[in-house]
């Protein structure tokens, strides 16, 4: 996993996310609530293809990965738009654009579900009551959730990205989280894998969460990055092989930044962590 922001370029931004239309979603969601409350609707109804339009711009971000197990799935699999936070639970975070990232259905579908532990205080829901009148839930529609384009719109990013902080998920928004600060990566060269491990002692509640909760040591990972991160280790000799020409281990080196170190590589999470280690690999 590695550090992801935003693509809000207004050109390219879908704009449902934004303004009137951002409003009238959150109405929608406001009008189910008090429904439930009145008891004529049992549970709420999600319109998927709202967030099914984020998809192009959450892909960018992304660089075309998963953004939570950094593999380019897109060859194969037209993947999901996956609310970090459940709309089972987060219902008013249905079509809020910054509760999304761009997964690959095993991430998203076989793990995480709609598991979301967290260590602190769960984020206060709407207060939506049976006598809310339309007036005022149109009011409140919009004020629930930022406007990725223009904070005066909703929710400040700050106090967005600030309720993460109090919340504390055991599990990681690569939006908002830095991955590097969570994840260290152990490569096992008898049974050829690669495991992501809990970076130190104080993260470890939060990454192991994360690890199981998505699936990311699941065997096909391991498996291959335990494979690319042979290709990384050639470079590396190569680097550190005093007897080769300069211009061989310029050419390695270029290479590492281009194809490795990248975020459109996958699993550059994984290379960025052992350019940062001072690890000398067994000879392959
Ligand atoms: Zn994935």
């Amino acid at each position: 996993m590695i550090k992801l922001n935003r693509n809000l370029q207004e050109a390219s931004f879908p704009s449902s996310f934004t303004g009137e239309k951002r409003k009238e979603w959150e109405l929608d969601l406001l009008t189910q609530a008090r429904a439930i409350r009145q008891g004529t609707r049992q549970n709420f109804q999600f319109t998927p293809s709202r967030w099914k339009t984020a998809k192009t711009n959450l892909l960018r971000e992304s660089f075309h990965k998963c953004a939570y197990c950094e593999v380019n799935f897109t060859t194969v699999a037209y993947g999901d738009v996956e609310h970090y936070r459940p709309k089972s639970k987060y219902w008013w975070l249905a079509y809020c654009y910054f509760n999304y990232a761009a997964s690959c259905q095993l991430c998203n579908q076989k793990y995480k579900i709609a598991d979301f532990p967290i260590s602190n205080k769960q984020l206060q829901k709407p207060r939506i009551q049976k006598n809310n009148t339309n007036a005022y839930l149109e009011r409140k529609a919009g004020t629930y959730t930022p406007d990725p384009l223009n904070e005066d719109l909703g929710l400040s990013h700050t106090i967005f990205s600030s309720l993460h902080t109090t919340e504390r998920p055991l599990s990681i928004d690569p939006y908002i989280d830095n991955p590097s600060d969570f994840f260290a990566y152990e490569y096992n060269d008898v049974i050829r894998e690669v495991d992501v491990v809990p970076l130190n002692n104080e993260v470890r509640p939060i990454t192991s969460s994360c690890i199981e909760l998505l699936g990311l040591n699941r065997k096909e990972l391991r498996d291959l990055r335990y494979r690319e991160l042979l290709n990384y280790r050639f470079l590396r000799q190569i680097l550190d092989d005093q007897t080769i020409n300069d211009i061989h281990r310029q050419a390695a080196r270029n290479l590492i930044t281009q194809e490795f170190i990248h975020p459109k590589a996958e699993f550059s999470g994984m290379y960025r962590f052992f350019e940062q280690t001072t690890i000398n690999f067994p000879t392959l």
